[in-house]
């Protein structure tokens, strides 16, 4: 069939308006931080689970490639299309429904393209808290976050997008719909599909619905910032917060001097507390279900304790929703200072938390030694061991020149330390195209193989996402 009929039989099924071949295309084309831009043979906007299907039916029958796309907000560069003109980038975005909700179940069925702040509003609108949370939850997707199981600052206490999801309506790669949008808890029957799919980067099928769990809304939030003298001491006070505030420890994370100093930089007006007095800062929150007065008290006792121990010099408690906010928009702010101080290199790092300070100490000593000038913004959700370990460009200098020299070192450099703590070398962005060179490095080669091996089996012909978390496979 010629590309021509093929585009034809496309407008057939989502109507001449979705199927998107000129024009600007860049919103669909180029990945979020511009590190990638491809040409696809046509975006394509269905409307509904059947024509899903459907495109997906026409494009397997010619061995057409598809790139699911939600948000276009992923950073491993796995929703884009490549550059030669074949691929289509299927785009869920027009299916952001909220089927249904089941306040008896705890649950709430919504379409893959609905806006996770949507979902998070739906949720409280229905006196629930939906918790996954991230910075770019104002134009990232469920479809997505399923997709790439995102993580965010609340994993602590409610887990990964993985934990938070119970059921998924998936259309494979034959174009079959699998109706797997179960509410149950419990369910022993058989390989667990949902938990296949979730992570799989849109390699094996499309996720088109899903039934996610709603929890009580906390009673009130609090919210802390330390300062503390050394990641050590940020360990110990996770220890001592998760002891005394149980479950009620929501979020923890960590940044450095210098990533702190980029927002004061760049975004002076949100006043950056303590960040002076100290190499490492903590955002704390508490999610209490009794009462304020209940959180503060939690708070202080907390805070009384660091303090005699020493693992914080130095403290502010948010007064009110507001102040908390700032505090959390100073931390969700970093990656925006960090592209306004120029080119960087991003790493989502996880290792046991118990080896944190150790892996952090031997990195940051390896990387001044061989590639000197480097200047490191390391933040993240200590609480799940999940560290943003980023490098930035030598301040001067052509930027691009030295990430062309640098950037496979420097990552190789990383994942080995990683490797030697018994880390992963993606604890939430993803493989992508981004790390698929490096995978084969870090993964077993009996993991890789079953991995492989899945793939085949659900497709075949390579058309889900090729190239994307394992390397393209030549198909016959
Ligand atoms: P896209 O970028 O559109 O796609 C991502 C991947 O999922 C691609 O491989 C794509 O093919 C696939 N995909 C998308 N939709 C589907 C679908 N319906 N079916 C099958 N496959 C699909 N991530 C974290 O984990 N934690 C963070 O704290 C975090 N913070 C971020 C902050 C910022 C400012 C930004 C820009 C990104 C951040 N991310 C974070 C990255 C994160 O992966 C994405 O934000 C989000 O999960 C991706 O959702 P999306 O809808 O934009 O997906």
């Amino acid at each position: 069939m010629p590309t021509s009929v093929l585009l034809e039989t496309l407008r057939g099924i989502v109507g001449p308006a979705h199927v998107l071949t000129e024009g600007d295309l860049s919103a669909y084309t180029r990945d979020w931080r511009k590190r990638a831009e491809g040409c696809p043979l046509a975006v394509v906007r269905p409307a509904n689970t059947e024509q899903v299907a459907a495109v997906v039916r026409a494009c397997a029958s010619q061995r057409v490639s598809l790139v699911p796309q939600g948000g276009n907000t992923g950073l491993a560069v796995g929703s884009v299309p490549d550059e030669t003109g074949t691929q289509v980038v299927l785009s869920l975005r027009r299916m952001d429904a909220v089927r249904a909700i089941d306040p008896a179940n705890l649950t709430i069925t919504v379409e893959a393209g609905c806006i996770l702040q949507n979902l998070q509003a739906a949720a409280e609108a229905a006196g629930f808290l939906f918790p996954l949370s991230l910075a770019a939850e104002g134009s990232c997707t469920i479809g997505g976050n399923l997709a790439t199981n995102a993580g965010g600052t609340q994993v602590l206490r409610y887990g990964a997008t993985r934990e938070l999801c119970l059921g998924l309506e998936v259309v494979n790669a034959q174009g079959e719909v699998w109706n797997g949008l179960t509410g149950l808890r419990k369910d022993n029957t058989g390989y667990d599909l949902r938990d296949l799919f979730i992570g799989s980067e849109g390699t094996l099928g499309i996720i088109t619905a899903a039934t996610m769990k709603l929890y009580p809304m906390p009673a009130a939030r609090l919210t802390a910032w330390a300062a503390v003298p050394s990641m050590q001491a940020a360990v110990d006070l996770l220890g001592l917060a998760q002891k005394q505030l149980g479950a009620g420890l929501t979020g923890f994370e960590v940044m450095n001097q210098f990533s702190l100093s980029l927002v004061d930089k760049h975004l002076p007006q949100l006043r950056v507390p303590l960040w002076q007095e100290s190499p490492w800062c903590v955002l704390l929150e508490d999610s209490d279900q009794e009462s304020e007065e209940h959180a503060r008290a939690q708070f202080e006792r907390l805070l009384e304790a660091a303090l005699e121990a020493g693992w914080v010099t130095d403290a502010v408690v948010a007064e009110n929703l507001a102040q908390a906010h700032t505090l959390w928009h100073i931390r969700e702010s970093i990656p925006l200072a960090q592209s306004e101080e120029g080119l960087n290199i991003k790493h989502d790092v996880s290792i046991p938390v118990s080896r944190i300070p150790a892996f952090v100490a031997e990195i940051d000593e390896l990387l001044a030694r061989e590639i000197p000038g480097v200047r490191l913004v390391d933040f993240g959700h200590l609480g799940d061991g999940n560290l943003h370990y980023n490098v930035q460009t030598p301040e001067g200098g052509n930027a691009r020149e030295f990430l062309l020299e640098n950037e496979d070192r420097i990552n190789t450099l990383v994942f080995d330390c990683v490797a030697r703590h018994e880390g992963s070398i993606s604890a939430e962005h993803g493989i992508g195209s981004l790390k698929v060179a490096k995978l084969p490095n870090y993964k077993s080669p009996v993991a890789l193989g079953m991995m492989r091996a899945i793939k085949s089996a659900l497709d075949p012909d390579s058309i889900m996402n090729p190239g994307r978390v394992l390397e393209p496979r030549r198909v016959a």
